[in-house]
């Protein structure tokens, strides 16, 4: 037998499965790519515009380049200093202006598609929708609040030190990144270095004066296997050049090349080390008379396993198995905002969103039959965490 207040709240999410469906497809037609601001913005409006309305207060955190952020606040019965519960979302996705137009959203058999349905509109729409629950039913004792950030598929950028502070203090932190295709949630994501970097070098006719020129296309594939070979699968580090432009014509020696690179490493990887290995390798002159040099550089946090974050994961598991799913806690190597959280010491719990797949590709989706069940959890083990602190 459910208490009243768990109840409530299993019955209130249950009554606003439509409502939630509805602001899915409302704000899976926003294009919102991480470069496109006025987009991520017009996300930030509807979610404001929609906790408002419910009676919400809002703030925004307004940003110069990317998206802005909403920071929405239900009080509880215990200030914020006593610690809050914090409930986070990113609303930029990874597909460019004119997506949603190309394939808006749509669903079929009970599965709905769209850019970024899964990664996670699904997520920001679940939470969205638990806040209110909770406005609603006034059942917390501690404040929640809800954060939607615009940057997060690029490294958080301009985010991450509003949601660093934002989730500082906090008894636990939701991420509502999707799902796994399994039904499962994460509790440890590897860290990330996303790094841009270039060469240059000396043009030359490739017939008439080869050795008058040095080539920066030479020097950066010899750069591509030094750094493919810090891969140490012992350890967990991987490394990928996934883009490289170059040269300018096939018999010109290239006096020009450039490369992107990503880094993954779990969070007891020795961070400082890997880094400086790195620039020794771009910077050092490969050939003679090229020079490399980082262009871009950005990073995610690794998300390390805590006790604190392990106890969360146990009391989630247990709500959900009341609720009549399983779930276990993955380890994974994709990057999220969870490392941002769990590096201020915040108990956090990664991948509550509702149950999708495919996410970064035309054929990305998300199953409408999890959003309940999955805000349900989140809002249980919101309640048992409120029970302990009261
Ligand atoms: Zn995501």
């Amino acid at each position: 037998m459910y208490s009243s207040a768990k109840a409530d709240l299993i019955a209130w999410l249950h009554d606003h499965e439509i409502e939630m469906v509805r602001l899915l497809e409302q704000a899976v037609n926003i294009d919102s790519g991480s470069h496109y601001k006025a987009g991520v913005d017009r996300v930030a409006d509807l979610f404001q515009e929609h906790l408002h309305a419910a009676g919400i207060r809002t703030a925004r955190c307004r940003q110069g380049k990317h998206g802005d952020c909403v920071l929405g606040e239900i009080p509880g019965q215990r200030q914020m200093s006593d610690g809050h519960v914090l409930l986070l979302g990113h609303m930029d996705t990874v597909f460019p202006e004119g997506t949603a137009r190309a394939r808006p959203y749509r669903t079929e058999d009970g599965i709905a598609y769209g850019p970024g349905v899964a990664d996670m509109k699904a997520g920001l729409v679940m939470n969205t929708f638990i806040a209110r629950a909770f406005a609603d039913l006034g059942s917390n004792t501690p404040p929640i609040r809800v954060l939607y950030t615009g940057d997060e598929e690029i490294a958080s950028p301009s985010s991450r030190n509003f949601t660093m502070d934002t989730a500082r203090g906090s008894l636990a932190v939701f991420n509502a990144e999707p799902g796994r295709p399994t039904g499962n949630v994460v509790s440890g994501r590897k860290g990330a270095f996303f790094i841009d970097f270039e060469v240059d070098g000396v043009a030359a006719h490739a017939g008439v004066n080869h050795d008058k020129g040095a080539s920066a296309i030479e020097a950066l594939a010899r750069k591509i296997i030094a750094l493919h070979a810090l891969t140490d699968r012992q350890t967990g580090i991987t490394a990928n050049v996934g883009t490289l432009h170059g040269g300018m014509s096939v018999n010109t020696v290239a006096d020009h090349a450039m490369a992107q690179l990503d880094i993954r490493f779990p969070a007891d990887a020795d961070r400082d080390h890997l880094h400086s290995r790195i620039v020794e390798i771009i910077e050092n002159e490969t050939l003679p008379c090229t020079c490399g040099r980082i262009t871009h550089f950005a990073n995610f946090l690794p998300f390390g396993t805590s006790v604190s974050s392990q106890d969360l994961l146990a009391t989630y598991q247990t709500q959900a198995r009341a609720l009549g799913f399983e779930v276990q806690g993955e380890y994974t190597g994709g990057s999220a905002d969870s490392g941002l959280t769990a590096s201020v010491g915040a108990p956090t719990l990664c991948a509550t969103g509702p149950v999708g797949g495919e996410v970064h590709t035309d054929r990305e989706y998300c199953r409408i039959d999890t959003l309940v069940p999955r805000a349900q959890a989140v809002a249980l083990t919101l309640l048992e965490i409120s029970s302990r602190v009261r």
